[in-house]
């Protein structure tokens, strides 16, 4: 089945926002095993979007828009759709009803242009949009399902997984199941997980694997395809399985899974308090950590000690070492890990030193030189990496590195260097 994707906005065509629905939408079908026909992007414009959609019916199976529901005048998809197709516009009732009700609960007075959003085209089904004011319609024309959705993402991702995909599979008659596991996984590249993978036998009936770099991990995507529910279940486990045995430590967690998460969860099922000190990464290993909501159950305290004179006041690292091996140096960051967690009076120290360039390298530490330290009732771990990349690379991954070290102390993996 060919699918053809149509994304509606100035926004969009005046470059002012990325398009990511297309991809994301593009995403969700191949893993149905839907080919992508097209994807074409047009602003909020009459002749642009009539050509659009006559182009896409052209090639296509069915058709996905996205954009230009909003209750604003510029926002004109729903009346492009209906006269393309030369259909009048009816107000849905129900729909007019929970926009008015929504407004009503959140305070805001009702204006009479958002009764537009309870506007559709003649014949069209409304899908409802649990996320947000503007709902979606689907619509037949000459056989082909179309399916017009909001253009803000969540809107739009909730709509595709839950409305429409449901809905075509069940319009062209397809039995076929779909399961998917993500596998996160750090520290391997992917030519390093394909000759891992390649030692399994992943042959497993309507299974497929895809890969999914997304900096600084991976993901390996199976997608198990078959008629037979338990069957497809079966086999995406079996797959899963070679796959966690083989990678073992290098999987940090499954399908939405981050890494933060993953290390928070495991401080707090073991009651264990944390405190850091971060210097090259500026923040980021704080900021991550409270991202994961019930954060203050472990996390004590977190410096950013960028100065020389920070970490000495700060943390206690005594002056004489960080003149003698240098601010980034093993030295020195063991005594940040130990110092922070000394005064926070935490089960474990975490700390970051290094060098994110482009400037203050040297022969002995080039930029992208970085040590992490990790300290604990049972003694302090170090270990000095070297990256290539920069300077907000080399911070994403140093952040990274340093959650993984604490993943890995606390699972029992080996703490790589
Ligand atoms: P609309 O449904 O056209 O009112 O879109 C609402 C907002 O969603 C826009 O202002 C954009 O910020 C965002 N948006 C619309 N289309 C896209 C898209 N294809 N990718 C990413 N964001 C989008
Ligand atoms: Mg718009």
């Amino acid at each position: 089945m060919n699918v053809g994707i149509l994304v509606i906005g100035d926004e969009l065509t005046s470059g002012m926002t990325q398009d990511t629905n297309s991809s994301f939408a593009a995403r969700e079908l191949y893993v149905q095993w839907w080919r992508v026909s097209a994807v074409m992007t047009v602003g909020d414009d009459v002749s642009a979007i009539r050509g659009g959609l006559d182009y896409l019916l052209g090639i296509s199976d069915a058709l996905v828009v996205m954009g230009g529901l909003g209750p604003t005048a510029d926002d004109i998809t729903t009346a492009c759709v209906a006269k393309a197709f030369g259909l009048g516009l009816y107000t849905d009732d129900t729909v007019l009803k929970q926009l008015k009700e929504r407004f009503a609960k959140i305070h805001i007075p009702w204006t009479e242009n958002n009764a537009k959003q309870a506007l559709f085209p003649d014949g069209a089904v409304v899908i409802d949009n649990p996320a947000g004011t503007a709902c979606g319609f689907f619509l037949e024309r000459s056989g082909i399902p179309v399916t017009v959705m909001p253009g803000v993402p969540v809107e739009a991702r909730n709509m595709l997984l839950e409305g429409v995909i449901p809905l075509f599979r069940e319009k062209l008659g397809s039995r076929e199941r779909v399961a998917k596991r993500a596998i996160n996984i750090f520290r391997l590249s992917e030519s390093k997980i394909d000759q891992e993978l390649a030692r399994e036998n992943l042959n497993i009936p309507g299974v497929s694997i895809g890969f999914y770099p997304r900096f600084p991990q991976i993901s390996v995507v199976v997608t198990s395809r078959g008629e037979d529910a338990a069957r497809v279940e079966e086999n995406l486990t079996r797959a899963e399985k070679k796959i966690t045995n083989r990678l073992g430590h290098y999987i940090f967690g499954y399908d939405d899974d981050t890494m933060e998460g993953v290390v928070a969860a495991l401080l707090t099922d073991r009651g264990l308090t944390l405190a850091v000190a971060e210097s090259c990464t500026g923040g980021l290993i704080i900021d991550r950590l409270t991202d994961v909501p019930g954060s203050s159950l472990f996390l004590e305290r977190g410096v950013v000690v960028y100065s020389n004179a920070s970490k000495v006041d700060l943390l206690g690292v005594p002056a004489s070492i960080i003149d003698k091996h240098g601010a980034v140096s093993e030295e020195t960051a063991v005594l940040m890990a130990e110092g922070v967690r000394r005064l926070g009076g935490t089960d474990i120290g975490l700390a970051t030193t290094g060098i994110a360039g482009p400037a203050g390298g040297t022969e002995e530490k080039p930029v992208g030189t970085v040590f992490v330290a990790l300290s604990s009732g049972e003694g302090t771990i170090c270990r000095r990496y070297q990256f290539r990349w920069k300077r907000r690379r080399i911070k994403e991954i140093s952040a990274q590195i340093a959650l993984d070290m604490l993943r890995r102390a606390l699972t029992g993996g080996d703490i790589l260097a």
